[in-house]
Order: structure tokens, then sequence, then C-alpha cells
């Protein structure tokens, strides 16, 4: 084992808790590397074979990928990026799906002789979570994406181009309903056994991207 251990920082929470604006901000800090569970699953969708054609298929019915399949591709780019993991870290968004998932991934953290695993959960409740998912809005002249958060529930135009805002449907409220409610009957029992193993760190998620984004800083330093 090297004396210097990667981070490992896993970043949960609800739709639209922030999960993305966050890893942003600490790819370009720190240069981790990224691992996107959803980017992963439409690039292995590319290829024409069985199972590329079949993830296309649930995909666009908004299904999931069950877990052996997922986390096949899943492991085999760890592989893949173990070297550059090694150099910078390495930050995991979209895994694990439940509690199945978070013990195949702790596996694979053993078997790579990664110890300096951060569990980052982002907290926010259930309506915030539905009103930044069917309140956010978008520029109609430079698409520039506004979040539902904080001071950005007040701007009238676009704070980057001055242009006309418009409400930004992704999904039904069904659908999104549906996510949430998968959120806490698969993903809640995983946060539970990260709680368990001491290596969950809850950051009030609420507050303004700054804020949050010092919150986690806080916990980089533990
Ligand atoms: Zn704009």
């Amino acid at each position: 084992m090297s004396n210097k251990q990667p981070k490992i920082v896993i970043i949960l929470g609800r739709s639209g808790c922030g999960k993305g604006t966050q890893a942003k901000l600490l790819i370009k800090d720190f240069g981790f590397n990224y691992l996107s569970s959803g980017d992963l699953l439409r690039e292995r969708s590319n290829k024409i074979d069985f199972s590329g054609k079949k993830l296309k298929q649930v995909m666009n019915k908004g299904g999931l990928v069950s877990t052996p399949i997922m986390f096949r591709i899943w492991s085999e780019k760890i592989e893949k990026m173990k070297n550059k993991i090694d150099k910078k870290g390495l930050i995991i968004d979209g895994s694990p799906r439940s509690l199945p998932e978070a013990k195949l991934m702790n596996g694979v953290f053993e078997w790579y002789e990664w110890s300096d695993i951060k569990v980052i959960l982002l907290d926010i409740s259930e309506q915030d979570a539905f009103d930044r998912l069917t309140k956010r809005r978008i520029c109609k002249k430079c698409g520039h994406l506004i979040p539902w958060v904080g001071y950005f529930k007040k701007i009238k135009e676009c704070d980057k181009c001055g242009g006309e805002l418009i409400t930004r449907f992704d999904d039904k409220p069904e659908a999104i309903k549906a996510r949430l409610n998968f959120y806490k009957k698969d993903v809640e029992p995983a946060i539970e056994y990260y709680k368990e193993q001491s290596i969950l760190n809850v950051i009030n998620g609420d507050n303004s991207i700054e804020e949050v984004y010092q919150d986690i800083l806080k916990v980089f330093k533990k």
C-alpha cells in the first residue's frame, strides 16, 4: 500500500440537491477524477451489442438498470481509472443506489487498497427537492440554468446575459415523485449503512452553493 491515500468521495442526496454543482467545484479546485453512473450508462449504451441496446431501452423508459449489470460496468471503469485515481482521488456521483451496491462498492475499495472514503450527504427535504426540480429556470437566450435555490429564486432575468427566464421541466411531476420514492426505499438504507461505519458526513443542502462548498472542505480537513 502506498503511503498517501487518494480521497474517495461519494456524494449522495435527493435529486436536485446540487451534487453535480459541488462535484464540479471540487474537480476545478483539486483535480479529482469524476465517475458518474448516469454518464457511464449513457456511454455504454452506445456500444452495439445486447447490453448496449437493452440499456437504451431501459433508460428511455426511465427504468433502473439492475445492480449486477450496473456494477459490472462501474467496476470495469474503476479498473481502467486506477492509476489516475491513485494520483488525484475520485468523486462518485450516482452510486450507490442501494444497500447491496454500497456493500459491493466497499469491497472494491478494499480490493484497490483505498481506505480514505468520505461519504457526503447533501441533505435537502423532499419538498425542497420537488420544488428545485419543478421550479428551476433556464435562460431563453443563452441556455444558462438558474437553480431554484437561495438568491437565484429572486432573480427576474438571466444573471449572465439579461435574457428571459423560462421554467424548465425535465421531468413530469410523477417521474420526480417516483425518483424521490426510490430514494426513500433504496438509497436511505445505504446512507444508514455509512452512518453505522461512521463515514457519513451530513451537510445542509439548503444553504447557498458557496456555504455548502465550504462545509465540504471542512469534511476534507477531518
Ligand atoms: Zn442568459
